[in-house]
């Protein structure tokens, strides 16, 4: 067995303990003799991992009483539509900060409920950076602010909040877990598993429990978010494999020292990529220093008749994924939790080596 580096946007590495832990319960969980696929969803065993996950993410961000989490389906995509269904209630707009392609898609879904107020945009950049936050176009009547701190596919990045009233909802899907946050100063936070979570299938969703009374009861029944609540995530079968995965990286993610801990490494990784690509003049990042993403690099190359080598020489050399995403082309490396710093390493090394013999 070679396992190589794998830079996939997502569904994305997964820590090698967690995938060796999992199969090494996978026959028998535990004493169960059953797999956890295999066990009923409301069984006292997985009973206690969907705890064991909750209790661990409530540990790892620090989140108080004030929210409830959730576990749900469909995707982040679906959470697109989910949150105006479920919180624009009588309010008459919501506002939503456009920073790249998940928030246009993000945009795009909440015009078919109510009415969207565009607080900024950096479309006009290129996406290349993030609006003055302090001097956004904020209507404090709206429903809420929808920001997507990380742009997965831009590979734009920002922590900084806007001051303001609203409840401020973030598709944290490509950075959760990869730095601290102040989970009070949201009113939600959702995420897609797939990349810094666990495997794909599963959505966690952060909800100040004051927004719930917002739902409405002609929602349908598994889009509730209330109705979720009441339910522990059980409303219906719940992606109960992925909920386990998700708990395995929790427990790896505590063992590696917490989120402080892996912000530090991942400070790290992210410098050494960045500075590498900056002081190369056959490599290149768009994106204003200030706002580059830790966790998603893209670069292109001088010579972009050269990215089809680039490709085949790299996953040669057990660098996998490292393509662009199709709507942009050139190269991405994304570097999650799960990546560690040999792999930047190796990337480094790789990056180097094809500047000399093709530059
Ligand atoms: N938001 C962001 C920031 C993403 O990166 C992605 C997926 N790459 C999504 C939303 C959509 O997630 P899903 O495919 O789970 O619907």
């Amino acid at each position: 067995m070679s396992r190589v580096y794998n830079f996939c946007s997502g569904p994305a590495a997964l820590p090698e303990a967690v995938l060796e832990k999992a199969q090494s319960e996978m026959l028998d969980w535990h004493g169960a003799g059953v797999s956890v696929m295999e066990m009923s969803h409301r069984s006292s065993e997985f009973m206690s991992i969907l705890a064991s996950a909750k209790a661990r993410l409530i540990r790892l961000l620090d989140i108080n009483d004030d929210y409830e989490i959730l576990f749900v389906q469909g995707g982040a995509s679906t959470l697109f539509s989910q949150i105006p269904a479920n919180l624009i209630a009588d309010f008459e707009s919501a506002c939503y900060l456009d920073t790249g392609v998940w928030s246009t898609k993000a945009i795009k879904e909440a015009k078919k409920y109510t009415n969207v107020k565009i607080a900024g945009s950096s479309k006009a950049q290129n996406y290349t950076t993030v609006p003055d936050l302090s001097s956004l176009a904020l209507d404090e009547k709206a429903a809420y602010l929808h920001i997507c701190p990380n742009e997965t596919i831009g590979g734009l990045e920002f922590s900084d909040l806007p001051e303001t009233d609203l409840p401020i909802i973030a598709d944290l899907s490509s950075t959760i877990l990869s730095r601290k946050i102040d989970v009070s100063k949201y009113g939600m936070i959702y995420a897609g598993a797939q990349k810094n979570v666990g495997p794909a299938g599963v959505v966690i969703c952060i909800i100040r429990k004051d927004l719930l009374a917002r739902c409405d009861d002609s929602l349908p029944t598994v889009w509730n978010f209330s109705t979720v609540a009441a339910n522990d995530s059980m409303i219906n079968t719940p992606p109960t494999y992925a909920i386990y995965l998700a708990d395995l990286v929790f427990e790896w993610l505590e063992a590696q020292g917490g989120v402080d801990a892996i912000e530090a490494i991942n400070i790290r990784k992210a410098s050494a990529l960045y500075d590498f690509i900056d002081s190369s003049s056959f490599y290149s990042n768009p994106i204003d220093p200030a706002y580059r993403s830790r966790m998603n690099v893209p670069f292109t190359l001088a010579n972009d008749s050269l990215d089809a080598l680039f490709i085949e020489e790299s996953e040669a050399a057990g660098l996998r994924t490292l393509a662009g995403h199709r709507s942009v082309g050139g190269m991405r490396a994304s570097i999650y939790n799960a990546m560690p710093m040999e792999g930047i390493v190796a990337l480094i090394d790789f990056m180097r080596a094809f500047e000399q013999r093709h530059g």
